[in-house]
């Protein structure tokens, strides 16, 4: 699609592909394979010199319109969609990486993208440093001669941090690196991270592309030939996305935009609510001025995005009593929803790791995060109100 366009105009009408029906909106192909007109279409689509679908595993058209779209959001050459994020993830790593390569990984990532690069790959010869921080030198000098990639979260979950993409492309590219950045908690719609010299987008379309909590999905992103690579994996080992949940993800793009500004501009709401209640220590959201890398985060983001975290003072106990008071923040650790959700990380996300390693990576015991959603501010405050105010 002419690519003069811009994000909003993209959002709904980039990569759509009409059947002979003409219909409006995208179709759903729910159907596991295609079938040909003659033995020698077969033979020609079979060997890949004829274009053409034969298997869903392999390509859907759903599918391929979903990718299609969500590749012109992003500004990538390609798109290839996957079951899970986690899913996009393991194949990005199983078609680029190889036994004796190395990976330099930030240590704020989601729980499994850690326990991936620490726990499975180095089954398979790939080892991986985690970096403490976002400043470029500590990337610098976690690389190794064989490093191969380098994945970062930007920003980072639940403490808001933000990393530098363009330094940390820098970085990565003079060791001869590739960048890899999950794009999860911004999407396109707040940031693209291929501006700013990243290689590969990861995506858990899970959470703000589908946006209303209905499916799972994921997605890598990037120039043709990387994604040729994670694709050739893909098709033959199995983690492809279900055309039905290509086709909710298609939908939920078209409103993308307009969900991530509603929710980015009440988030800012409560951040800023949030930082004038005296039971609160501390608020973490990169569109507060009070954020120490607000400047970096107005040059990447379009907005701080819908994500918050704050700490309450008195610790656990403090912290579950907000919790334990909301009747409307739906008490789930996940995230990327219309409904706002409300989680204490010391005890969900973060509580497998030990209390030391917490208190390394920052995670108090009175932190809670915060995806806002699109409910009224009024309502949101007052939820949490219930819980900040002193025990009667
Ligand atoms: C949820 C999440 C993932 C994993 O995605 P799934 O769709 O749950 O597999 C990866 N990265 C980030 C930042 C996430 O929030």
């Amino acid at each position: 699609m002419n690519e003069d366009f811009q994000l909003e105009t993209l959002a709904v009408r980039a990569g759509q592909e009409r059947s002979q029906f003409n219909e409006h909106s995208e179709a759903l192909y729910l159907t596991s394979s295609f079938v040909f007109d003659s033995a020698a279409q077969a033979a020609a689509r079979f060997s890949g010199e004829a274009p053409g679908n034969v298997y869903s595993r392999f390509t859907n058209p759903t599918v391929s319109m979903m990718q299609d779209r969500l590749a012109a959001l992003e500004g990538a050459e390609a798109c290839v969609a996957t079951a899970s994020g986690m899913a996009a993830i393991l194949a990005m790593a199983m078609a680029l990486l190889k036994a004796g390569d190395h990976v330099v990984a930030s240590q704020s990532i989601f729980g499994s993208t850690q326990q991936l690069f620490g726990g499975i790959l180095p089954k398979f010869g790939v080892a991986a440093t985690l970096v403490v921080g976002t400043d470029p030198a500590a990337f610098r000098a976690a690389l190794l001669p064989n490093t191969k990639l380098v994945f970062i979260e930007t920003p980072s979950n639940p403490l808001t941090e933000v990393f530098d993409i363009a330094a940390i492309a820098e970085v990565a590219h003079a060791a001869g690196a590739l960048l890899a950045v999950d794009n999860c908690f911004c999407s396109p719609a707040l940031q693209r991270p291929l501006q700013f010299g990243a290689d590969l987008v990861i995506h858990s379309a899970t959470k703000y592309l589908d946006g209303q909590g209905r499916v799972l999905g994921g997605a890598v992103l990037g120039r043709k030939a990387l994604a040729e690579e994670v694709f050739k994996f893909l098709r033959t080992a199995g983690p492809t996305l279900s055309a039905f949940n290509a086709w909710v993800i298609l939908k939920g793009l078209e409103t993308l935009k307009i969900r991530m500004q509603a929710q980015s501009a009440n988030a800012l709401a409560v951040a800023q609510w949030l930082e004038a209640q005296p039971q609160v220590q501390r608020v973490f959201y990169p569109g507060l001025p009070s954020h120490p890398q607000h400047a970096l985060a107005m040059r990447q983001q379009a907005s701080g995005g819908a994500i918050l975290s704050f700490e309450v003072k008195g610790g656990r106990e403090a912290a579950w009593r907000v919790v334990d008071h909301c009747r409307l923040l739906s008490i789930t650790a996940n995230l990327g929803d219309t409904k706002t959700t409300i989680t204490h990380p010391a005890s969900t996300t973060h509580g497998r790791i030990t209390a030391e390693a917490r208190a390394a990576a920052g995670i108090a015991e009175g932190l809670l995060r915060v995806a806002v959603g699109l409910e009224a501010v009024g309502d949101i405050e007052a939820d949490l109100a219930r819980g900040l105010a002193p025990a009667a």
